[in-house]
């Protein structure tokens, strides 16, 4: 205990620890314990950390062509992941006895990988059967929109995606199939190209109804 301020004196635990690769290649964990200065960094403006950024990987962040560019990258990121337009009213109709499947397929779709930071680009296929309402067409495209723009992994956009329209517009069963290319596995790691990842999400009658199933797998079958 600290005498002057009834404090625990446990202020010299590291506040900060980053898991970081040595230039040997050896993990380790980079460690800060310093409060002001921690302080000082969180503070930072995101445009000096990405200018500091870039001159660690050895480029000149004061050339012509990369003198706007921690500007122009944290804009784009800023747009990207925290769109304004991201909060939107899942309008719904009266379904007027529509019963029947409801298909919006090959819609596109930006993402990042939350674990490289690598785009993931895709197409999105989302299906409904309506139990009593109907959703505005455009509002499924956008609820894939809402959990994409986001630092992502593609099982969970799809849960994410499938759940949001089962809790909104409370149909007999949503489907949601997602497939896309994973830049992180094409660029680096195994380096295969153009390979293309499906995940699938299936609720209510999609699950308990084999031929509803098929139905829509079928029809996104191209
Ligand atoms: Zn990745």
């Amino acid at each position: 205990m600290c005498v002057n301020c009834n404090k625990k004196d446990d202020i010299y635990l590291p506040t900060l620890m980053i898991p970081a690769k040595s230039r040997d290649g050896e993990d380790i964990v980079l460690e800060m314990y310093d409060a002001d200065e921690i302080d000082m960094l969180e503070r930072m403006e995101p445009e000096i950390l990405m200018y500091f950024l870039l001159k660690r990987i050895g480029e000149n962040p004061n050339r012509e062509g990369l003198i706007d560019t921690p500007k122009r990258w944290v804009k784009w990121m800023n747009e990207f992941l925290n769109p304004k337009d991201r909060e939107f009213k899942l309008t719904t109709f009266d379904a007027e006895g529509m019963d029947e499947m409801i298909i919006v397929d090959n819609i596109p779709f930006y993402s990042f990988c939350e674990h490289h930071i690598a785009p993931i680009v895709g197409y999105g296929h989302i299906a409904y059967i309506p139990n009593k309402k109907i959703a505005g067409l455009s509002k499924l495209p956008r609820t894939l929109d809402m959990f994409a723009h986001r630092l992502q992994n593609q099982e969970r956009i799809t849960m994410q995606t499938a759940q949001y329209l089962m809790e909104h517009l409370d149909p007999k069963g949503v489907a949601v199939s997602l497939t896309a290319r994973h830049f992180c596995m094409e660029m680096r790691g195994v380096k295969k190209h153009d390979t293309w990842t499906t995940t699938t999400k299936l609720t209510g009658v999609f699950q308990s109804d084999i031929s509803a199933k098929q139905e829509f797998l079928n029809r996104i079958k191209k």
